[in-house]
Formats: C-alpha cells, sequence, structure tokens
C-alpha cells in the first residue's frame, strides 16, 4: 500500500487523532547522487536528483496509528493569512 505524499495544497492528518505535525514515514527512494571528491578522497554529495520515491508507511507519532492519515487542505493554500493555529 502506499500513500499519496502532500502536495503544496495539501498536507497530511491522522484520522485517528487529528495529529498534522508529527509523522514517522518511510519510503523507499531511488536516487541519483552527484559526488564530488576531494584530493584526499572525501567525498560529499552536491546534487541528488530523485528517480522515483514510495512512501511505505506513515505513522503517528501521537497515536501510532499507522497508514491512517488522509490529505487535508493546508490552511492557507487557499487565500488565507498566515499565522494558523499551529500544532506542538
Ligand atoms: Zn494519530
Amino acid at each position: 500500500m502506499s500513500i499519496a505524499a502532500p502536495t503544496a495544497e495539501t498536507r497530511w492528518r491522522c484520522t485517528l487523532c487529528g495529529n498534522l505535525t508529527r509523522f514517522d514515514v518511510t519510503r523507499s527512494s531511488r536516487v541519483t547522487d552527484f559526488l564530488h571528491f576531494n584530493l584526499s578522497g572525501e567525498s560529499k554529495v552536491e546534487e541528488t536528483q530523485v528517480l522515483s520515491e514510495t512512501i511505505e508507511s506513515v505513522r503517528c507519532r501521537w497515536c501510532n496509528a499507522v497508514d491512517q492519515v488522509e490529505l487535508v487542505a493546508r490552511p492557507g493554500a487557499e487565500e488565507a493569512p498566515e499565522g494558523d493555529a499551529q500544532q506542538g
């Protein structure tokens, strides 16, 4: 089962407890990294290109429910001013 990722207009909400802010996300991704090595052989990832990504499960940090999230509209997605009630 895969979970839909939040977008610019949506975010996750736990359907059981209403948590909007804290989730453990297990995902698998296939990426291409641009590794930049210095002369001593240390490497640094300078660029990461995500080729594909699948969210495998999302666990609520508040109530531990697994895959019980729904996508809801972000408060500022339409035209609402910022400053909505933030959760812990
Ligand atoms: Zn929850």
